[in-house]
């Protein structure tokens, strides 16, 4: 495993906007604070919700939509750079009314109805999101160690 080392930047317990796109609002404040590294978590509900599974053998992104109210049972991502902009990355576990989950890779139109997220800026070298030829993924770039 290649991995990097990291201080703590500032923590921010943040409240999500009703109506607004998840991966939207938390890249828009990423932006804002010009956080280019960091990890979060977040519980809540959504009003509907697009998620997608990657197909590792056809390299795609296969997208399903819930259109439906659901909690965010748990939802944890990473922010990073790709294209020189801050990337959302985020996976979560949504369940319906009988507790029933659907879970996977969170996709932009995933519609908040509330949500309260941890997010951690991290501090220390950069990581780039770049194509990888092994899993067609754009994967971070780390050097060798
Ligand atoms: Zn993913």
């Amino acid at each position: 495993m290649k991995a990097n080392e990291y201080k703590v930047g500032r923590i921010f317990l943040g409240r999500l906007p009703n109506g607004g796109d998840f991966l939207a609002a938390v890249q828009e404040f990423c932006e804002n604070q010009e956080i280019t590294l960091g990890v979060f978590y977040c519980i809540g509900a959504v009003k509907r919700a697009n998620l997608s599974f990657y197909d590792q053998k056809n390299r795609k992104y296969m997208s399903f939509e819930i259109d439906q109210e659901l909690e965010i049972s748990s939802c944890s991502g990473n922010v990073s750079l790709k294209d020189g902009k801050p990337m959302v990355h985020a996976h979560a576990v949504l369940a319906n009314d009988a507790g029933k989950t659907y879970s996977g890779h969170l996709m932009a139109g995933t519609i908040i109805f509330a949500g309260e997220i941890y997010l951690q800026e991290l501090v220390g070298e950069q990581l780039v999101r770049g194509y990888d030829e092994t899993t067609g993924l754009p994967l971070w770039e780390m050097r060798e160690p």
